[in-house]
């Protein structure tokens, strides 16, 4: 029997659009996560925290929700010193997540950059492709035996690393993989690149040449810009396209960050992100689940 996070491709063959979730971090610092404490660990100190996160996003409309993982790689745990513990908090983060999610819910296993360098480009020793392929591997297959629906390889920054996280995702498991990464808006050239310098079509290209179902953009400035980054995907290809936008840019005054838009000043520029061609549509940085609400009204309302 096909693993059940397959309907998600059937459905948006079908014409539907699904929704995602909104952002993790703004609601742990909410909820007295401290400033450089290991937000994965939380999965085990703070179970009741995590899961009701998850419970509030798809109370706000998500039928899609990831887990507390984003920064689960064996490399990323090691800056806290608990890279022995990559496999328990992975699992955890996905039985959390499933705990919390209602009988048509889905849970995508959130993956991360490493923060570490590809070889070619770390003035230290920096990582080579096998030792980013180990890293996503022992992830996913923590992430898989704990029970996800599918793979959110998300907010990448360098293409080898984004490859290697999804083919990491496709040699352990039979799940849909997302793919999606970084775009900064180049106001000079009026255009969207990643770290990298790839264009969204180069992106799209690569992402599922790499054996991604689902591919686009997370994090980032904000809607506007995913809508230029979505169309500019859609002329490239076909396949489902996915856009989680930060809440515009983030603010800072004295110690607390807030972020650009609010829920119904982001949610008014979905139907065009719809109109662009997203299949899935969430949020991410300084969202929470309003933002979803608003978000999940707009794909409600509107006539395919
Ligand atoms: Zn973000």
């Amino acid at each position: 029997m096909r693993a059940r996070g397959w309907e998600i491709l059937e459905r948006i063959r079908a014409g539907e659009t699904l929704v995602f979730d909104g952002g993790y971090g703004t609601m742990l610092f909410a909820a007295g996560l401290a400033n450089g404490a290991c937000p994965e660990l939380w999965n085990d100190t703070h179970a009741d925290v995590v899961r009701g996160i998850h419970r509030a996003y798809f109370a706000a409309g998500s039928q899609i929700v990831e887990t507390n993982t984003f920064g689960g790689t064996r490399l990323k745990l090691d800056e806290y010193k608990i890279g022995d513990r990559t496999r328990e908090l992975n699992e955890q983060g996905a039985r959390l997540a499933r705990e919390a999610a209602p009988g048509g819910g889905y849970i995508a296993g959130s993956i991360g950059p490493t923060s570490r360098l590809p070889r070619d480009y770390a003035l230290d020793a920096g990582v080579t492709d096998e030792e980013y392929a180990a890293t996503f591997r022992e992830q996913a297959e923590a992430l898989a035996a704990g029970g996800v629906d599918l793979f959110a390889v998300e907010t990448m920054m360098f293409p080898q690393e984004a490859t290697a996280a999804v083919r990491a995702c496709k040699q352990v498991a039979d799940l849909p993989v997302m793919a999606t990464m970084f775009f900064q808006f180049e106001e000079a050239h009026d255009r969207d690149r990643t770290m990298w310098g790839e264009s969204p079509a180069e992106v799209a290209k690569n992402l599922l040449a790499a054996g991604a179902d689902v591919v686009g953009m997370n994090c980032g400035r904000g809607p506007d810009r995913a809508i230029v980054i979505v169309r500019e995907m859609r002329q490239v290809t076909d396949a489902p396209l996915v856009a989680y936008p930060n809440a515009g840019l983030p603010v800072t005054r004295g110690d607390t960050v807030t972020y650009e838009l609010g829920p119904e000043t982001m949610a008014r520029e979905y139907p065009a992100l719809l109109e662009a061609g997203a299949d899935i549509v969430g949020a991410c940085c300084g969202s929470n689940p309003e933002h979803i609400r608003r978000i999940a009204e707009v794909v409600r309302s509107r006539k395919k």
